[in-house]
Order: structure tokens, then C-alpha cells, then sequence
């Protein structure tokens, strides 16, 4: 498949999500908080089993594991990971085996996309390593064992963030112009959460290389903004080059620190965020990413953030529904 505009094939894809996702205004939105036009682009419906944005980066990493032959994914990450869930999902529609590696102990209270995995059939190794920041390494020994005894494994970084599966939303960030060109509207601002930094890099490496209107912002909702501005770049750079476009530069990476209490802890505000886009516009936003990321946006609005302005909803209703029934997430 070809990226209109891009001077370079994406790479093998497979067909996941149902795309376009609806993009959709939020006047009562707009109404509560008396600013201009906001629209939600709605990944949280991209339509394959409850992944959000994941499907869009698994189409081009499953596509690319296909091509080199591989029979198994190796991903990992934390029990409460989206991108586990959906590379488990993903792997089985197209017959691959899925081995998950997670940080620590199996959760002591049921995590949904740690059933959600073993449910699809995936194989899940706890307590290989402590910490979330040795996961990448032990998702690579981890295929290395494989391959020696035979195995053709595919690793996959956390997250899925990766220049092949970057690409997934820089054909996103074209969706998006196509959507906006046929309602007739020219967005400022793209407003996102970004957890491992493949979803900003991708959209960042559309936005500059199809020469879009916008500037796009991401909430980083798990590491400082520093740290994150710098491998978006090198992601979107990475992401840019495989699709033949215009490299993005530090200017084009607008990160800001939405951690707070920390990763999967709302703060006061946060909560607030995720109420009112229940209670106005029916939209179900996680502690994780979602709530985040509106807080961003409220933040962005007051200090008259030149609108429309798009809001990215990039999924996390596991995390969601959890929370209403239980208070905290696992
Ligand atoms: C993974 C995820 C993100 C962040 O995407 P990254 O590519 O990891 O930055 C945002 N929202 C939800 C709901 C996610 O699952």
C-alpha cells in the first residue's frame, strides 16, 4: 500500500481497524469550557476488539513480522499495557503465536488486558524482570531464546514504538487532513497522549511530511517532557525516512509534562477532565492517557489556544470501565 504523497511504500500492512475513525465535534464540550470549535478524532472506535489507537501501529508491525516470516510475536509490558492486549488480539487473527513478557508478578487482582491476552490465546512470562525500564531487553533475550531453538520470533519495543509502527498514524495524520478538507475546516492545534512515543512521532512525521496545517501537542503521561521530546524526534525522523518524506525537526516536538502523581494516577484536575467528557459528550477517557491529555487541552484553552482544535481520543476504555468499577486500575 502506498501513503498518498509519500515518495516511498509504507511497508506491508494488514487490515485491523476500521478506518476512517469518525471525527466528530464536541459542542457541549465547547460550550462548558466557552472556547471555539473542538473536534475529536474518535481512535478509541478504530474497531478492532477494545485496542484504541493500537490497531493503527499494528497493522504495519504485523504486516512486517508477516513479510520477514515470522511465526512469533514478543512484546512486553506493564499488566495494565493496551499495546499487550491488542499485539496478543492481533497476532492470533493472523495465526502468529504471542508470548508477552511482563515487569514483576501476575497482578493480585484481575487486570482486563491481562485476561484479554491470555484469553486470546497469547503465552505470558511474569517476574522475567522487575522493572518496566528492562522490559525492551528481555523482549529481544527473550526471541533470541526462541530463535535458537528454532523459532522465527518478531520483537516488538514497548508500546509498539517503532518506525514501522509509527507509520501507522502518519497515514493517520493524512486520514485526518482528508476528513478536515471534506467538512471544510483547518485545525491549529492536534492535541494527544503520549505514553511510548509512537503515536506523536508518527502523526508529528505526517503532519511535517504531507506539509499539514497544524501543530501537533502531545501529554506526556509518563516521563518527563525532555526526555520524551528527544526520542519522539529521533521517532518521527526514523518514521520519515522509511516513508521517504521530509525529515521533522526539534521544533516540529511539542511535548508538555501532564505526569502529576503519576502514571495512571489522575490528579484532581484529570478527574475533572474525564467528567466532563462523560458527562457532556459521552466520552469514556482512562486515568492513563485520555483524562491527561484533556487536562492538557483545558490547559491549552486557557491560555487561548487559537482553535479548531482536534483532540485525539486515542482509546484506553479498559482502563476506564475499570476505574468506574473499582476505583483504580491494575
Ligand atoms: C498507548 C496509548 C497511548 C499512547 O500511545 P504511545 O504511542 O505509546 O505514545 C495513548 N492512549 C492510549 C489509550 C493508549 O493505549
Amino acid at each position: 500500500m502506498t501513503v498518498p504523497g509519500s515518495r516511498r511504500d509504507p511497508g506491508p500492512r494488514i487490515c485491523l481497524a476500521v478506518l476512517p475513525t469518525p471525527l466528530v465535534r464536541a459542542r457541549r464540550l465547547e460550550r462548558v469550557l466557552g472556547c471555539g470549535p473542538i473536534y475529536v478524532k474518535r481512535d478509541d472506535l478504530s474497531g478492532f476488539g477494545v485496542s484504541g489507537n493500537k490497531a493503527r501501529p499494528l497493522e504495519f508491525l504485523i504486516g512486517d513480522a508477516l513479510a520477514q516470516g515470522a511465526d512469533v510475536l514478543v512484546a512486553g509490558g506493564a499488566p495494565s499495557s493496551n499495546f499487550c492486549a491488542a499485539a496478543a488480539l492481533a497476532a492470533r487473527t493472523v495465526g502468529l503465536d504471542c508470548d508477552l513478557i511482563f515487569a514483576g508478578p501476575p497482578p493480585t487482582t484481575p487486570s482486563v488486558n491481562v485476561e484479554l491476552a491470555r484469553a486470546a490465546g497469547a503465552r505470558l512470562c511474569f517476574d522475567v524482570v522487575a522493572t518496566r525500564e528492562e522490559l525492551d531487553a528481555a523482549v529481544v533475550a527473550h526471541a533470541e531464546s526462541l530463535r535458537s531453538l528454532g523459532r522465527r520470533p518478531y520483537a516488538v519495543p514497548r508500546g509498539g514504538a517503532t518506525a514501522v509502527g509509527a507509520a501507522g498514524f502518519a497515514c493517520a495524520a493524512k486520514e485526518l487532513a482528508e476528513q478536515c478538507e471534506a467538512i471544510g475546516i483547518t485545525p491549529e492545534v492536534v492535541v494527544v497522549a503520549t505514553g511510548s512515543g509512537g503515536t506523536q512521532a508518527g502523526l508529528v512525521a505526517g503532519q511535517v511530511g504531507f506539509a499539514l496545517p497544524w501543530r501537533v501537542v502531545g501529554a506526556s503521561v509518563s516521563r518527563p517532557a525532555d526526555t520524551m521530546s528527544g526520542l519522539i524526534l529521533r521517532l518521527s525522523q526514523d518514521c520519515a525516512d522509511g516513508l521517504g518524506l521530509t525529515r521533522p525537526a526539534v521544533a516540529d516536538v511539542d511535548v508538555c509534562d501532564l505526569v502529576g502523581p503519576g502514571f495512571g494516577i489522575a490528579s484532581t484536575e484529570d478527574r475533572l477532565s474525564a467528567r466532563l467528557a462523560l458527562q457532556h459528550e459521552g466520552l469514556l477517557l482512562d486515568d492513563y492517557y485520555g483524562a491527561k491529555a484533556m487536562t492538557m487541552l483545558r490547559g491549552l484553552l486557557e491560555t487561548a489556544c487559537p482553535t479548531p482544535v482536534v483532540f485525539w481520543h486515542t482509546g484506553g476504555v479498559s482502563a476506564a470501565l475499570t476505574t468506574l468499577t473499582r476505583g483504580a486500575p491494575t
